[in-house]
């Protein structure tokens, strides 16, 4: 596939997870999860992170003395990584630079072994950086909504995509807020993309603005919540559906069916504590299908 021109491969080619330093390291001092317990989790939902992020771009947050000490946001490729690999973009100040991309269980344990927590990628593929594959609206309440309200803002936001006739998927952020996921396929460029995401938010802000804003001042936000419509940009990022958060308890983004919104009480709801059993339990993948749904943007370009 063009993926494999696109993304270089990494220095090593046996690709066999590298061997876990410091395993008793406490990188969650408030609930005591080791980096082990945090190697062991993503052995867990490997299977189901892997398609969230395989062949994107991808961001993360390391946290090499724990989450209660500096974390580290990072994109870019960084030597001493021998099996993630990288792709080589242009950036918004218009240098190139070697952004990370991770293909396979190997490289995922490599950025576990450097004490990755969060995992965040584009929207968009290493391949093609520029087309879009997934909208995302991120629902981020101010300090005094309850989350009752969110999950309406979700519910919301659903009906609004339904009556453009796209399908749209949920998940918890394993903080305060919701997202609605909207699969785009094929994808569509951001110049396509973008526009459409900020004006979806400006006219819920515009019919409800007691419930929503659509822009990010944190002072007018208080009782109300922000429509975060620029996760949806060339370079801009989402956490990954199945990434722990470097946030007391290890919560974890996590898909759900629609119909599971109801009995949902907080955006943090589920963790490293549970997330495991409940894969093994669960029946279905609420996202199930989600790649195979043809639909796109194009009905609403200029042309
Ligand atoms: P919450 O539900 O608490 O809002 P969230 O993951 O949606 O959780 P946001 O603060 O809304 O958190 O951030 C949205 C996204 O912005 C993050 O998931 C991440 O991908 C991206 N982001 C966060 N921090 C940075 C950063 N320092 N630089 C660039 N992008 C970031
Ligand atoms: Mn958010
Ligand atoms: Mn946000």
């Amino acid at each position: 596939t063009a993926t494999k021109k696109a993304v270089k491969s990494a220095t090593k080619t046996a690709r066999t997870p590298p061997k876990l330093s410091s395993p008793t390291k406490v990188l969650y001092p408030d609930d005591g999860y080791t980096k082990l317990d945090v190697a062991n989790y993503y052995a867990a939902v490997r299977d189901h992170l892997l398609p969230e992020i395989a062949g994107r771009p991808l961001s993360i947050i390391r946290c090499p003395a724990g989450t209660d000490k500096p974390c580290f946001f990072q994109k870019h490729h960084t030597p001493g990584l021998e099996l993630v690999e990288f792709v080589r973009l242009k950036e918004e100040a218009g240098n190139n630079a070697n952004y990370l991309v991770v293909n396979d269980d190997a490289a995922l344990m490599e950025l576990v072994q450097f004490n990755a927590l969060e995992f965040h990628p584009w929207g968009s593929h290493a391949d093609d950086p520029d087309r879009a594959d997934r909208i995302v609206f991120d629902l981020d309440p101010g300090p005094d909504v309850p989350f009752d309200e969110v999950k309406r803002a979700a519910v919301d936001v659903r009906k609004r995509l339904i009556e453009l006739e796209l399908e749209s998927f949920l998940r918890t952020t394993g903080g305060k807020g919701l997202h609605v996921v909207v699969p785009l396929n094929p994808g569509c460029d951001w110049s396509l993309v973008k526009p459409f995401a900020q004006s979806f938010a400006e006219v819920m802000s515009q019919a409800e603005p007691d419930r929503f804003l659509s822009v990010s001042t944190k002072r007018l936000r208080n009782k109300r919540i922000f429509v975060d419509y620029l996760r949806n940009g060339r370079g801009a990022t989402a956490v990954a559906s199945y990434s722990l958060r470097a946030r007391p308890r290890a919560p974890v983004s996590m898909p759900l069916a629609w119909s599971e919104l109801s009995k949902l009480k907080r955006g943090d709801a589920f963790t490293i504590a549970d997330v495991p059993a409940r894969l093994k339990r669960r029946r279905k993948d609420p996202w199930a299908g989600i790649e195979k749904i043809k639909q796109n943007l194009s009905k609403f370009s200029a042309e």
